[in-house]
């Protein structure tokens, strides 16, 4: 039987605050989920802390709430105790680029087959609003006494440089554009980071829907243009085509990076880079390991009737051996 968007809802109570972009990306997943038709006992969220950091609790497939900055490397032993499984890492910009920084580097150059999904607004909504690594220079939201201090951290670029193999944009309250990417996300092979734009009313008053939704702003030739505008409607073309072909990675990478500067205060939402042609972790282990793919810890009988260990990992520990 197809599944539909409301069999991923669950009837655990809703504390977002009203108007949060988070109920646009909640919808957009349990519609993405429902396109992709997986059985949700094959499918797991693993959350971060924060207002993000509760989507788990409102999606009805496997789900675990991990600690603060620490949901990649959930997600990592997730996803290889276990390849099979769906994974769908889901934090704020707050855990993914301040606590979480290191792992959000390394998780990139690893390119398990993961999809996360980036809640970007800006600031710590959960603990009252403070800014966050995304928040510019100089910014004031009404929750900041004074002005932002600090230089703000470009996720696309910082994604992009870390060997992250998807690196996309959506925004909450384009749901079809973001349900698509959500798709694109999870259907590609290696890790996919999606960033992802919100308003948090609560908290940031300087980019709200409002903000998003601007269309009196002035592109470079004069003429009028939206603040948002989508990547499908433009000649941009971020799939790399031919894994051999390094002029051709190098010629979309450089793009990319160009795009994610933001210098006129445009976001363009779509796919600024994919790479399939990398080898997943998955793939490499596998390679090492012949029999990963076959019998991974996952499935493996951690003891026998009697309670007595059972599970054989000296394959993995030899890897581990010097010569
Ligand atoms: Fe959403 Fe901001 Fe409220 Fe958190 S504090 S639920 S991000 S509006």
């Amino acid at each position: 039987m197809a599944l539909k968007a409301s069999d991923f809802r669950t009837d655990v109570h809703n504390d977002w605050c009203p108007g949060c972009g988070d109920f646009g990306i909640l919808s957009a997943v349990q519609m993405a989920l429902a396109d992709l038709a997986r059985p949700r006992n094959e499918i797991a969220i693993v959350s971060g802390i924060g207002c993000s950091g509760k989507s788990f609790q409102y999606i009805n497939t496997y789900g675990v709430h991990t600690l603060h900055g620490r949901l990649l490397p959930f997600a990592t032993g997730v996803k290889l105790a276990n390849p099979d499984l769906e994974v769908i890492a889901v934090g704020g910009d707050g855990d993914g680029l301040g606590i979480g920084a290191g792992h959000f580097v390394n998780s990139g150059r690893r390119n398990l087959d993961i999809a996360y999904l980036f809640f970007n607004n800006s600031v710590y909504g959960l603990t009252k609003g403070q800014a966050a690594p995304t928040l510019k220079l100089g910014m004031k939201p009404k929750s900041l006494p004074k002005p932002n201090i600090n230089e703000s951290i470009n996720p696309i670029a910082l994604a992009l440089s870390s060997g992250y193999t998807f690196v996309g944009r959506s925004y909450s309250y384009d749901m079809k554009h973001l349900k698509e990417m959500i798709l694109k996300a999870i259907n590609h092979k290696g890790f996919a980071f999606l960033d992802i734009h919100q308003p948090c009313p609560t908290y940031n008053d300087l980019n709200t829907k409002e903000w998003y939704a601007a269309n009196d702003l002035v592109d470079k030739s004069g003429s009028p243009t939206s603040r948002l505008y989508n990547l499908d409607n433009s000649n941009f073309d971020g799939v790399v085509k031919d894994g051999n072909d390094s002029d051709e990675i190098t010629e979309k990478m450089t793009n990319a990076f160009a795009l994610s500067m933001n210098t006129d205060e445009r976001l363009p939402l779509g796919v600024f880079y994919q790479n399939e042609h990398v080898p997943s972790y998955e793939e490499r282990l596998s390679s090492r390991v012949p029999s990963y793919r076959s019998s991974p810890p996952g499935r493996q009988l951690i003891s026998d009737s009697n309670g007595v260990p059972v599970a054989n990992v000296s394959a993995l520990f030899d890897e581990l051996v010097m010569s």
